[in-house]
């Protein structure tokens, strides 16, 4: 279990790590949580658009036509909506061993006890801030010998009440997702930054997604997926040491924990931007080519 800094107890490396976070979250717009009292309130009225991804890695690829489950609806985020995505200046927001793990590969027969013995260490956890309005913890969902496990931020409302990651709308757009890879949802494995659904749906702040991480590093060591993929920033910002902008980090497959990983957008993202949708596909057949998957046949009409 990571221990936690008290400010006045950080040595020079360590707040040299929180002010780089800081930073980045200035400007992504999480300001709320050190934001002085007399400063002014921050908005993103008139948010920078972002710009199109970087041609990707492997574009000389081909690329297979965005699947109709995740077909663009309808266009034109809202400005704050616009703003979830947006690259960030490269930061060193963890020890570089993040990447690495030490954890002995378990049999595929050990693994749901495993699991099982994570969940009861955590127990009715109050070790951050995110258990004061939580209804329950929501540890993570899917084959314990999944070779594909996806990451997202936290918990929200539907999350919450049912226990289980990835249940509301943005949920059935991962499972279209997922679908369209060739996979059903019993096949891989779901969990989030934080288990606890922060208030108003709110980005983790750094203290809470440090304290819960550990408990994901250890489901990603049971489960030994082969490949990770990462929704969204924050997932990105915790499971790769906060190395890059989402839109670099986009396109290429990266290391964690002895798995491989790619980054992609959040499904709320893509709810609120569906034009974000064939970008996303075309990151899932980076997955999909390294796991050697094939998109199911379309059926005939
Ligand atoms: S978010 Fe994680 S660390 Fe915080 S109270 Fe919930 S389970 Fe515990």
């Amino acid at each position: 279990m990571t221990a936690m800094h008290a400010p006045e107890a950080m040595d020079a490396e360590t707040r040299q790590q929180a002010h780089a976070l800081l930073e980045f979250c200035r400007e992504m717009g999480l300001t709320d949580f050190y934001r002085g009292k007399n400063d002014p309130p921050f908005t993103l009225d008139a948010p920078a658009p972002q710009a199109a991804p970087a041609a990707m890695a492997q574009a000389s690829q081909p690329i297979l036509a965005t699947p109709a489950l995740l077909a663009p609806t309808a266009p034109t985020p809202p400005a704050q909506e616009a703003a979830d995505e947006m690259p960030r200046k490269a930061t060193q927001i963890y020890p570089p061993n993040v990447a690495l793990s030490d954890a002995p590969a378990l049999a595929l027969a050990e693994r749901p006890a495993a699991l099982k013995a994570i969940r009861e260490e955590m127990g009715d956890c109050k070790r951050c801030a995110l258990c004061k309005e939580r209804n329950q913890i929501v540890f993570g969902d899917g084959d314990p010998g999944a070779e594909l496990m996806f990451v997202g931020e936290g918990p929200g409302a539907d999350e919450d009440e049912q226990g289980l990651p990835f249940v509301g709308r943005a949920g059935q757009l991962l499972n279209n997702m997922i679908t369209a890879m060739g996979l059903s949802r019993e096949q891989v494995y779901i969990a989030n930054i934080v288990k606890c659904r922060p208030p108003e749906n709110r980005v983790p702040e750094f203290d809470e997604a440090t304290t819960c991480t550990p408990f994901l590093f250890r489901q990603i060591d049971v489960v030994r997926p082969r490949m990770l993929v990462a929704l969204g920033a924050t997932a990105a910002t915790y499971l790769l040491a906060g190395k890059s902008s989402l839109a670099s980090l986009r396109g290429s497959i990266h290391d964690c924990r002895g798995s491989k990983l790619i980054v992609t957008y959040h499904p709320a993202y893509l709810l609120r931007d569906p034009r974000q949708k064939p970008e996303a596909w075309k990151d899932l057949q980076l997955a999909m080519k390294f796991l050697g998957l094939k998109a199911p046949a379309k059926p005939k009409a």
